[in-house]
């Protein structure tokens, strides 16, 4: 027997009580049963993403929350500035080719987090840019992105901000209104602790005057027709009203917890999982690490399918591997939303018996001891018995 231990950076683990609203009969979504479901999430994700702006529900995976930023903020030929780092923030451009956008991408690194004072300089040379297009946590390469202090550069221009918070909010801080992104996009499937199916967008004051100023060339994806229905808590055809009960029920469990708490979960959930990854002797992909998952490089001599296929076959445990130029390269574990530090652990504790199994020089406990050094210095810092 094994136990399954989803460890990936989205979809993720959901709790129990939240797959059980799932089995519950589907209600209509005109009720007023389903608007006081509404009223509720609505306030309940207003609270998760730190935000007073408008927040438009939409039935989508997460790339649905960008598209539908990017073809109601820029017109046809207008200009958006493409932060990109990975192969999430390069989905941007993509979504802006499909739609006769110019997207001007000012290029990092992967795994190096995206300079402030290089958007600063890009925005001088694009004074005519209409959307900062970045990301929270580029899932791809482990990264999080310094986005208060891109926020603080883009709010002094005319540009919004918009910033996919799809692996990233739930798990890392995101303040939406006191970091100025005027768009926050996310995604069901990660640090929500739901399944796939759900996106949402948290729009401005200054991200609506944009969305006003034109006719968004999209039907479905429509923030004005959104708008206009969220006003009265509903939406604009029929919702997977399914998955917004079980939304119902994360979001008090992430109400219950409180933000900050679980901010601070991810934090040492991630510092104790980079803390076994480099007691075993591996490298960190990212210099930036994001708080929702660990990536690290394939050792020298070893294929990252053997390491994830023994974690999936002998330990029931889920793992990535790298996407698109680092495919084979890195693995990346996921920590994000309902998982806890003994998940951690025990996905560090099989990653040992992985590696030594497979031949590689490493002594078992190791990253465990390590993982627990930082977990218990956490608690004891925090004044926590
Ligand atoms: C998962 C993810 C996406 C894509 O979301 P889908 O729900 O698969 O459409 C986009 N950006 C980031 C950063 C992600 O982690």
């Amino acid at each position: 027997m094994r136990k399954p231990r989803l460890m990936t950076p989205g979809p993720a683990m959901v709790p129990e009580d939240v797959l059980l609203e799932l089995a519950r009969p589907v209600i209509h979504h005109r009720s007023a049963e389903a608007k006081d479901v509404i009223v509720e999430v609505t306030a309940g994700l207003k609270e998760v993403f730190c935000t007073k702006n408008d927040v438009m529900i939409l039935t989508s995976s997460g790339t649905g929350a960008m598209e539908a930023t990017a073809v109601n903020t820029v017109p046809p030929g207008g200009k958006a500035l493409v932060l990109n780092a990975g192969y999430f923030a390069a989905r941007w451009a993509s979504i802006c080719k499909a739609y006769g956008i110019n997207a001007v991408t000012l290029d990092t690194e992967w795994g190096q987090p995206v300079d402030p004072d290089a958007v600063a300089n890009a925005l001088r040379q694009n004074p005519d840019t209409a959307c900062v297009m970045g990301t929270l946590s580029e899932t791809s390469t482990g990264t999080g992105h310094p986005v208060e202090a891109i926020g603080r550069v883009v709010a002094d221009s005319p540009a919004v901000f918009a910033v996919d918070g799809i692996s990233g909010v739930g798990a890392m801080e995101c303040r939406t209104d006191e970091w100025g992104i005027d768009l926050l996009c996310v995604g069901s499937q990660k640090a929500l602790m739901l399944p796939p199916g759900l996106a949402f967008v948290a729009v401005s004051p200054k991200a609506w005057e944009k969305i006003d100023a034109f006719n968004a060339h999209s039907f479905y994806f429509n923030l004005k027709a959104a708008r206009k229905k969220a006003a009265d808590f509903d939406t604009p055809y029929t919702p997977a009203h399914t998955l917004i009960l079980a939304l119902r029920a994360a979001l008090r469990r992430l109400r219950e917890e409180g933000m900050e708490a679980v901010w601070e979960r991810h934090r040492r959930m991630s510092e104790a999982c980079q803390a076994g990854v480099v007691a075993l002797g591996l490298e960190l992909f990212s210099s930036r690490p994001a708080e929702g998952l660990t990536a690290f490089r394939v050792p020298a001599g070893m294929k990252d399918s053997d390491i994830r296929n023994k974690l999936a076959e002998r330990f029931g445990i889920t793992t990535v591997g790298g996407q698109d130029k680092l495919k084979g390269k890195i693995v990346r574990i996921g920590h994000m939303g309902y998982t806890d530090e003994m998940d951690v652990i025990g996905t560090l504790a099989a990653l040992e018996m992985t590696l030594a199994e497979l031949g590689r020089d490493v002594e078992p406990g190791r990253a465990v001891t390590a993982a627990q050094q930082v977990l218990i210095g956490a608690r004891s810092a925090a004044g926590v018995g």
